[in-house]
């Protein structure tokens, strides 16, 4: 299934720049083709309306809401005016498009080290246009699993600490504050990296 899906309804602007409150939204703060959150990149500055069919070869979809894209600076700038042609679409050969399809589980492959294993024509060309294996990317994924592996362990600890606060009935302000600290982390790192 999609990550992302279209819920805004938004009026039509002649700028597609003004869409990105929108996109924003339906993106879930997220690029759509590696998935980086805002709140690891550093906040929306670095986010960009990207145009899933390029505005130099579609000039009828540039203020086409359905054909906008929240995406981060460098996929944005890797994908670029790619296009494919039509014999390349008919060999499968084109961007894996993340409304409407999950790109890591029909086309690509998530590896242990970060980097993607490609499995489709789809993924190869989605790949070797967006980079979607470059070094800042395989860097987020490692963070992103070893958040996912932490996560558990830091709310056992939050547990512990808890019951340790209500056995001292409340006297321990040094459990108070560590259980703060943790509860803070543990918020922090699922907003980072999207972790329910
Ligand atoms: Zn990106």
């Amino acid at each position: 299934m999609a990550l992302f899906a279209r819920r805004e309804n938004p009026p039509a602007k002649s700028n597609y720049r003004e869409y990105k409150p929108f996109l924003r939204r339906d993106f879930l703060a997220r690029c759509a083709y590696c998935e980086r959150t805002e709140e690891y990149l550093g906040g929306d500055e670095v986010f960009e309306v990207e145009h899933f069919k390029p505005k130099s070869k579609f000039t009828d979809l540039i203020c086409a809401y359905h054909n906008l894209y929240y995406a981060c600076g460098g996929c944005n700038g890797h994908k670029w005016e790619t296009w494919p042609s039509g014999a390349q679409i008919a060999r499968g050969q084109r961007f894996a498009d993340p409304c409407l399809e999950d790109p890591y589980v029909h086309h690509l492959r998530e590896l242990e080290d970060g980097d993607v294993e490609e499995l489709t024509e789809c993924g190869v060309y989605s790949n070797s246009h967006i980079r979607l294996g470059r070094p800042e990317l395989r860097r987020w994924r490692r963070l992103r699993n070893q958040a996912r592996q932490d996560l558990p362990k830091l709310t056992a600890v939050a547990r512990l600490l808890e019951q340790l606060i209500v056995a001292n009935q409340g006297s321990d302000g040094e459990a108070a504050e560590q259980l703060g600290a943790i509860k803070r982390r543990i918020e922090e790192s699922k907003l980072r990296f999207s972790i329910d």
